[in-house]
């Protein structure tokens, strides 16, 4: 039993200082995430592992009040679910990132808000490995 990423190829764990795992087109530079195997922009196959910065500005958010549809959505439901927020950071000018918000209260959002990547649990899956996915948190 331990703690697993929610998917591979997402954020760099284990680490102390997280960060999320994009793509760089060598063509045209444009910077994607999730990682690509081809750039929307220029339609070139060259593109390469690009660590994105972990901290950046709130662009955009929402809560979420229920439970999204499964599948894809592979978390808690019924009485577990616990009301979470979503949103977009922009990260180094490069790419707006959709994530979860550890924060819900939308008094304590605002946009331009400076964020940082953390990793949190999400769930137990049924060997009882802790999985953990990425979210962003208000630096305080
Ligand atoms: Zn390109």
């Amino acid at each position: 039993m331990g703690q697993i990423p929610v998917a591979e190829g997402i954020f760099t764990w284990p680490s102390d200082e997280p960060s999320l795992i994009g793509s760089r087109c060598t063509a045209c530079a444009i910077v994607t995430f999730p990682q690509q195997d081809s750039c929307p922009r220029c339609g070139s196959t060259d593109m390469a592992e690009h660590l994105l910065a972990r901290r950046g500005r709130l662009w955009a958010w929402t809560t979420q009040q229920f439970p999204p549809p499964s599948p894809p959505y592979a978390g808690p439901t019924g009485a577990d679910f616990v009301p979470f927020a979503v949103g977009y950071v922009e990260l180094g000018d490069e790419v707006r990132v959709e994530t979860r918000l550890t924060e819900t209260d939308p008094d304590r959002l605002a946009a331009g808000t400076e964020m940082e990547l953390v990793v949190i649990p999400f769930r137990t899956d049924d060997d009882g490995n802790e999985v953990v996915t990425f979210a962003f948190q208000p630096v305080t």
